[in-house]
């Protein structure tokens, strides 16, 4: 009943933080109430992923003449594509069960709380109550949907994301509220399938965290698509008293009613940090976050916080990331302090989105003069002859000093581009160190290339 740590939550960053504390030596207790895996691997980033790809091979599949194919009877199984998210989502969970028993990692299974003297208390689903200790608590617990008073979910007509990723049939219609990540991939997704959707922003742009060009190229590509945006539009109501929903947008031009069989909420997640003994031990909250300092230490000593439940971006690689820095410095490693302003971002639409460091606005905001590089993927031969020319690289760069600002992606496969920058950053490379990277050929990431060869007026394919 005594362990070296123990995590609550099982997330990417609880059983990532439960490894890395297995392999330095600790003696290791995770705490998990519902499946292993936490959101990402179960509600999150697999599972949308999967139903993205599905949505990606139907529109394949619609366009199979343009690659001078032909395809006859093209059908779709709703249910079908449901199924082989969650099958997935089940077995990257049974993987990571595989993983905690080859780490020798205690799974005890219930809700844990915490309490005075480095304890946790777990509760089963049958109500057995067991007391354990540990010289090291981490609470990993994440998060859920976030409600909003004037948008309430009831799970059948107004949903979150775990409803919109195990519907029992296909709407017809669906307003999507909240371009961010979430939204915008539930929107592809839908649209795709052959749902009629609308996506409205509160903000002047889709994905208002990008780069404005980043958003400009998403709304027009999301607009091509078939799908209605609306930004500056807030949902002020729902009704759901007839047959679907009706939302009342409050729009620039006046309000106007909208109506669709579903509305799926995707406007920000909530910290999953009530009855987990925050206020019995005196951990400090604010706004919604746990208070942690650089290696991931609450308010009181040996109680330690990381993931969604913290301030940084709630994402699952900076989850994992946290988790790996807390303990290796609880095993006296050297560890630095995580760049928060070093970490990519993704959003895995058709075109997906990927960036990292800083837009062009907000570094001129910081008063830095800047070479800006961007190349279009209309220009590349790889997307040329794959079909996938929308879209571009833009490379922002430190006049001075050629410091690597900021790399923003609109494109295919751009997700899995973004890694050359980050670590680009984290190396100090210059924009000229870039240049002189042979890229291979013909990529996608050539691009890149080709975007710094335009900011420092060098580029050749254009
Ligand atoms: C639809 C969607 C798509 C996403 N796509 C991506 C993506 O593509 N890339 C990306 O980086 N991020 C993505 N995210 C975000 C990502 O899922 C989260 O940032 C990540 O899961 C956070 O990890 P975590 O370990 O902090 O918490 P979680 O993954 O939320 O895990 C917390 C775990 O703790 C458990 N728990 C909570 N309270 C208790 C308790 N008291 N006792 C016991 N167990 C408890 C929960 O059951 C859960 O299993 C997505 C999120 C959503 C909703």
């Amino acid at each position: 009943m005594k362990y070296d740590i123990i995590i609550i939550g099982s997330g990417p960053g609880g059983y990532v933080t439960g490894i890395r504390a297995s392999q330095l030596g600790f003696k290791v207790a995770i705490v998990e109430k519902e499946s292993l895996g936490g959101i990402c691997l179960n509600w999150g980033c697999i599972p949308t992923k999967a139903l993205l790809k599905s949505a990606q091979v139907y529109d394949y599949l619609k366009h199979v003449d343009e690659y001078g194919l032909k395809a006859e009877a093209i059908d779709k199984d709703f249910d079908a594509v449901i199924k082989r998210s969650r099958g997935i989502a089940d077995g990257m969970s049974k993987g990571v069960a595989f993983l905690m028993k080859k780490n020798k990692i205690d799974i005890l299974d219930g809700f844990g709380k915490i309490k005075v003297g480095k304890k946790v208390e777990v509760t089963t689903e049958a109500g057995k109550v067991t007391e354990y200790t540990a010289d090291n608590i981490i609470i990993a617990t994440g998060s859920r949907s976030r409600e909003l008073p004037n948008i309430p979910q009831d799970g059948v007509k107004v949903i979150e994301y775990r409803k919109a990723m195990t519907l029992p049939s296909q709407p017809k219609s669906l307003i999507v509220v909240g371009s961010g990540a979430i939204g915008a991939e539930f929107a592809h997704f839908y649209n795709t399938m052959g749902t009629a959707v609308t996506i409205v922003e509160f903000q002047p742009n889709l994905v208002p965290i990008e780069d404005i060009d980043i958003s400009k190229q998403f709304e027009r590509s999301f607009k091509k698509a078939g799908i209605t945006v609306m930004t500056n539009a807030s949902v002020e109501s729902v009704d759901t008293s007839g047959e679907g929903v009706v939302a009342t947008v409050k729009t620039k031009k006046g309000e106007i009613k909208l109506e669709a069989d579903i509305l799926l909420s995707a406007v920000g997640i909530k910290s999953n940090i009530e009855n987990i003994g925050l206020e019995d031990v005196g951990i400090i909250v604010d706004r919604d976050k746990i208070l942690v300092n650089d290696y991931y230490q609450t308010n009181i000593p040996g109680y330690y916080a990381i993931g969604d439940v913290t301030p940084g971006q709630a994402l699952a690689h900076v989850a994992s990331a946290e988790g790996i820095t807390c303990v290796e410095k609880l095993a006296g490693l050297h560890t630095e302090p995580i760049d928060y302003g070093n970490v990519p971002g993704c959003t895995y639409a058709t075109p997906e989105i990927a960036s990292v460091g800083m837009t062009e606005a907000k570094a001129r905001e910081a008063g830095y003069e800047l070479k800006v590089g961007k190349f279009p993927f209309s220009a590349s031969g790889k997307a040329t002859a794959a079909g996938t020319k929308d879209g571009f690289v833009k490379v922002i760069f430190d006049a001075k000093y050629g410091e690597w600002l900021g790399c923003h992606m609109i494109g295919a496969g751009v997700t899995d581009m973004i890694a050359e920058a980050v670590l680009g950053r984290k190396l100090e490379t210059t924009g000229h160190e870039v240049l002189k990277t042979i890229h291979p050929h013909p990529t996608m990431s050539e691009a890149v290339m080709e975007a710094v060869a335009d900011a420092y007026g060098e580029v050749i394919h254009l």
